[in-house]
């Protein structure tokens, strides 16, 4: 998060909820951090429910700050698909955003860089945000290999994006082993994969890659965000596991935007 930067983006949170809960425990998660987070105003915040309660959950918070965001979405709007969800059923159940890439859909549902492209250009027709999943394994990090793939997924997911898309859009890097393992990136692993991201976005956007939101997720916690928050690039969280509980993810969305509040 570059503090010295007028064009600075507005911080992002959003708690990636996975396979979790029934429909009151959902709504009871979302108004709960709806509660905790109603005086948080310099950043944005979203939560991911489950399919099944996305549409309750975003009844619920109309008209309030906080946002919906689905957790994957099909680029087709209709047709022969069985089980899959429209980007446009998404936005007509109240979501602002789709997440789109995460590595678990890559490693146990096959998606690839050509189907994570379809499916953000998708979102971004129906009027939602993608929030787009890149990041490399660990093998590949300990091969010496992480920007290059970075770089390599970035590329393939948002290649046919036009500008103003690619511009609408968010990255998150997720580095796959940090993800549900409890070992988080450093702040410097991270910002150096965060940098990476942002100078070639500036090839492609250079007036406007200052302004497009680099997430970071994995691992993240109440006690890690700050020092998260504090480097150039990183703009906000996708958060997993600690987004399970208000207090966590509350804490995370309250600690996060003050350590890049100027005081
Ligand atoms: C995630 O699922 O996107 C994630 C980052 O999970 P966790 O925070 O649990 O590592």
């Amino acid at each position: 998060m570059n503090m010295s930067n007028p064009r600075i983006p507005r911080p992002f949170f959003c708690g990636n909820w996975k396979l979790w809960g029934t429909l009151s425990d959902s709504v009871a998660l979302a108004t709960g951090v709806r509660d905790a987070v109603a005086g948080v105003t310099a950043a944005d915040v979203a939560v991911s429910p489950g399919f099944v309660a996305l549409a309750t959950v975003a009844e619920q918070l109309k008209g309030g700050s906080l946002g919906v965001a689905a957790q994957d979405g099909y680029w087709e709007s209709k047709g022969a698909f069985t089980g899959e969800v429209a980007m446009a059923q998404i936005a007509d159940g109240g979501a602002r955003y789709a997440i789109v890439g995460h590595s678990e859909r890559r490693q146990y549902f096959g998606e690839t860089d050509a189907s994570v492209a379809r499916k953000a250009k998708a979102a971004l027709a129906a009027g939602l945000t993608p929030i787009i999943c890149i990041g490399e394994t660990l093998a590949e990090r300990d091969a010496g290999q992480a920007l290059a793939v970075v770089a390599r997924q970035l590329d393939g997911t948002t290649r046919t994006l036009t500008d103003d898309e690619l511009a609408r859009s968010v990255i998150a890097y997720e580095p796959v082993w940090a993800i549900g393992t409890g070992r988080v990136a450093t702040p410097a692993q991270a910002q150096e994969v965060h940098a990476s991201i942002r100078d070639q976005l500036t090839r492609r956007l250079p007036a406007r890659a200052q302004q497009i939101r680099i997430l970071y997720g994995g691992s993240v916690k109440p006690d890690n965000i700050a020092d998260l928050m504090k480097q150039k690039d990183i703009d906000g969280a996708l958060v997993g596991g600690a987004s399970l509980t208000v207090d966590s993810f509350a804490k995370i969305v309250q600690q996060g935007v003050a350590a890049c509040t100027p005081s």
